[in-house]
């Protein structure tokens, strides 16, 4: 079994460069060092576009701690790929040795059930005052690799090889690796404004929320239910998801708010038509006013083009025209299965799909306006007296859901 040493991060895209390129590295770091916070004496080291991960007295990961890294990694967000491997002096007899003494023991094993195994080395070398180029130095390692088995035993396969070795050289290290694992790419969540997301327990807003926070944008959420309308459920839903999804990031609060003073009104007093469209423009202004208490600059939703009723452009119009805050909406192209694919992926999936009221079906109009217009709704509003108190209200009685660090 070859130990590893140490993890090597590869970023991808910079947000912005420049200043912001501080801003990312240091939520990229804070983020790798929250995500792996089961993983006892890390030390990470950031040099000029790398990341390394060692531990403090520099002793080899065990089994359990690199499984630990490849559940976590993926869910880092600005880390393109990495390598868990083994890094010391950059120095060519030593590389020789390392890369000599773990291929066989890599290879070997291959061996154990085929006749034949190809591999491939690549070598990037960034110190170029480093004595050999790099193709000079993956002759020497291929030679070392060799050294080990018969002809037979080993082909080379520069576009497919059953193992590659891997070897970085820079100033401060060289680094030798069988595996570059994937990452999820983006920016680090923290690298952005903080927005304020929108969830309902349905499929879109959870995926809306993963793919803001893929851009950077640290998250805080406000659901509305309708208690006692709708059963404690829908509340515990919300909170389940939310727990999936803050583990991009430092734990974000849950507002949780209750619509069902404001739904009574309406439903006494409005065009049963335009029910749903009322609850949507007052959810955008009681969740401006939370975003603007906790410095929040946008707000988030899953909305997407015509999926629903209240998502015609018409309506979507009418919801936006109730709030001067920017609305985010990442799904707005989105197909209902390439969304459901995404759900998938981030583990949200299951519990989305749970039949559970939701406040904006407490009430629910026969058949739905598709087509509304501003002042229309603005007359609706009207008939509801001292609507702003009544919103004033509902926020007072929120209440807050903080999730454990
Ligand atoms: P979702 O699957 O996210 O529930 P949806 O397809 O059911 O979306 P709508 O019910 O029209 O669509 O909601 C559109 C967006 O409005 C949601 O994605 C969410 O951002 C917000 N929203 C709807 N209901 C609520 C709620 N009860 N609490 C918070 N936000 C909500
Ligand atoms: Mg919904």
């Amino acid at each position: 079994m070859i130990e590893f040493n140490t993890i090597l991060c590869r970023y991808g895209e910079i947000g912005l460069k420049g200043n912001n390129r501080s801003v990312f590295e240091k939520s990229f770091t804070r983020n790798m060092k929250s995500l792996l916070r089961d993983v006892q004496d890390l030390r990470i080291t950031r040099i000029r576009g790398r990341v390394w991960i060692k531990h403090k007295d520099e002793s080899c990961f065990t089994k359990e701690e690199c499984e630990t890294v490849k559940k976590q990694m993926p869910k880092l967000f600005g880390l393109e790929s990495y390598s868990i491997g083994i890094m010391f002096e950059p120095e060519m007899g030593k590389i020789y040795d390392i890369v000599k003494e773990t291929s066989k023991s890599f290879i070997s094993e291959k061996l154990e059930n085929k006749s034949s195994v190809s591999f491939a080395i690549r070598v990037r070398r960034s110190n170029k005052a480093f004595p050999l180029t790099s193709k000079e130095a993956e002759i020497e390692l291929a030679e070392a690799v060799s050294s080990n088995f018969t002809e037979e035993e080993l082909t080379v396969n520069l576009d497919k090889p059953e193992v590659f070795v891997g070897c970085e050289i820079r100033n401060e290290f060289a680094f030798v690796y069988y595996d570059k694992l994937s990452g999820p790419g983006g920016l680090p969540t923290g690298s952005n404004s903080p927005v304020l997301s929108l969830i309902s327990g349905g499929i879109d807003s959870p995926v809306a929320a993963y793919m803001t926070m893929k851009r950077g944008c640290a998250l805080d959420f406000i659901t509305f239910h309708s208690s006692p309308y709708t059963p404690q459920e829908s509340i515990d839903k919300v909170v389940d998801l939310v727990e999936i999804i803050n583990q991009y990031q430092r734990r974000g609060k849950l507002f949780l708010c209750n619509l069902a003073p404001f739904q009574k009104l309406v439903r006494d007093n409005c065009s049963e038509r335009f029910r749903t469209i009322l609850y949507r423009r007052a959810m955008m202004r009681i969740s401006e006013k939370v975003a603007l208490k906790i410095k929040r600059k946008a707000l988030l939703t899953g909305e997407a083009i015509g999926q629903v009723a209240s998502q015609t452009i018409d309506n979507m119009n009418v919801i936006d025209n109730s709030t001067d805050m920017l609305i985010l909406r990442p799904l707005l192209g989105m197909d209902k299965l390439d969304i459901i694919d995404i759900s998938y992926k981030i583990e949200t999936f299951e519990i989305s799909k749970l039949q559970v009221p939701d406040s904006c079906t407490v009430f629910a109009p026969a058949s739905p306006a598709t087509t509304s217009k501003i002042y229309r709704l603005e007359e609706e509003e009207a008939k509801i007296e001292n609507y702003d108190t009544v919103l004033d209200e509902i926020i007072e009685n929120i209440e807050i859901h903080k999730y454990q660090e």
